[in-house]
């Protein structure tokens, strides 16, 4: 006697926009912050785990479409996200993205996100572990240059993860500050904006660079540099797209995510082929050293890695879990016969009725000859 086996469960838990902004909202962004910390250092020491790849990118005249792929032996994560910084002017994002978490074992859809919120939350994170293991221990005062969709995240991370205290504010746009300065109204922050880049980086113990311009842009030059200065470059993420002066490069030890990527679309993409680079898991994994002096400059040069993203997704399906939010899709069939896809179009018409628009016309006899 055979036993009927139940269907394969399929579900993918749904997260869209408003789904996520709840799960921040309960969680609050402070601890969302700190968990998606924690998950990508903890990922990053077992960097060897992943297969890991640049990523995908289809880049047009005013920007970029990526795709973000990486696994692990249980968990297969993408990512699609864009970066279109002329975008901001129809009112659009500069950054959209979204993703989906998968069972390598079966190859089935758990989870998808949206992850344009999730984006600006993981770089900060991010930007804060890189700036945790590199600047100098002590900081409390940091540049944040470009005030847009990404500012008040790096703000935020950086004033629970790193210690930051004072914030020295500019941006090319002065409504963009004005709205960094009311979100970060009572947030424990003394900040002060600024009339220029240099302006800001004066005394600063980090520099945060987050501008949007799909140009060789030099926002850090080598005479803003001080002695000990850390800087967390994060808008230079694109080919043909950078922040830091290449003397600004050659002069500091610098630190990246995934190299074979950086090379690509980081600052690194001005310097020759052989300059060194460490990669920042080494540092987080005890491998290799961090910051050697207090005098010494330090760059993490951030473009964004597929792990990152991975983690995130992680956090965000189990936090969903444990709060009851987000819904269930049936994104992909689910079949009693794996083997009859052919039943998810209902019952097949009667071949002798087909719809009038393919009526069947009777080969001539010349066809048939
Ligand atoms: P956004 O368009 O919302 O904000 C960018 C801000 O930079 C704008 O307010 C703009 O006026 C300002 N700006 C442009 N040129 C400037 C200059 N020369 N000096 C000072 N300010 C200047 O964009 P966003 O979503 O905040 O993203 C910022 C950048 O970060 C983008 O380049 C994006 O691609 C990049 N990004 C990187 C990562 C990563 O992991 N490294 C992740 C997300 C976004």
């Amino acid at each position: 006697m055979t036993t009927r086996r139940p269907p394969f469960d399929t579900d993918t838990l749904y997260l869209g926009a408003p789904e996520v902004g709840r799960l921040v909202a309960r969680v609050g962004l402070a601890d969302c912050l700190a968990g998606v910390a924690q998950r990508i250092e903890a990922d990053f020491q077992r960097w060897g785990d992943f297969d890991k790849t640049a990523r995908v990118a289809s880049h047009s005249s005013d920007g970029v479409i990526e795709l973000m792929p990486v696994a692990d032996a249980q968990w297969y994560a993408f990512k699609y996200v864009n970066g279109h910084p002329k975008n901001t002017h129809i009112g659009a994002s500069t950054v959209m993205a979204f993703g989906v978490l998968a069972d390598v074992a079966t190859g089935a859809p758990r989870l998808l996100a949206e992850l344009t919120l999730p984006t600006a939350i993981r770089t900060a994170a991010m930007s804060a572990v890189a700036a945790r293991a590199l600047a100098r221990p002590g900081s409390r005062v940091m540049a944040l240059i470009g005030n847009g969709a990404q500012s008040e995240f790096q703000a935020i991370a950086f004033r629970d993860l790193v210690g930051i205290r004072t914030l020295r504010l500019f941006d090319t746009d002065r409504r963009a500050t004005d709205k960094l300065v009311r979100n970060l109204q009572g947030q424990g922050l003394e900040l002060i904006v600024c009339a220029s880049g240099a302006e800001a980086a004066r005394g600063a113990d980090i520099v945060t660079t987050v501008t949007a311009d799909k140009t060789r842009a030099t926002i850090v030059t080598p005479e803003m540099l001080e002695p000990g200065m850390h800087l967390n470059a994060v808008g230079g993420d694109c080919p043909g797209k950078t922040e830091l002066h290449p003397e600004v490069m050659s002069r500091s030890a610098v630190f990246v995510e995934y190299e074979p990527q950086t090379r690509v679309e980081g600052d690194l993409q001005q310097m020759p082929a052989d300059f060194a680079v460490t990669e920042l898991w080494q540092v987080l994994a005890g491998r290799a050293t961090g910051r050697t002096g207090a005098d010494q400059v330090t760059v993490f040069d951030s473009v964004g890695f597929a792990l990152e993203d991975m983690s995130t997704l992680r956090f965000l399906m189990d936090t969903a879990r444990e709060l009851g939010i987000g819904d269930t899709l049936q994104l992909v069939p689910r079949l009693s016969d794996p083997k009859d896809l052919f039943a998810t179009i209902g019952r097949a018409e009667p071949h002798a009725t087909p719809p009038s628009r393919f009526q069947v016309v009777a080969p001539t006899r010349a066809q048939r000859a």
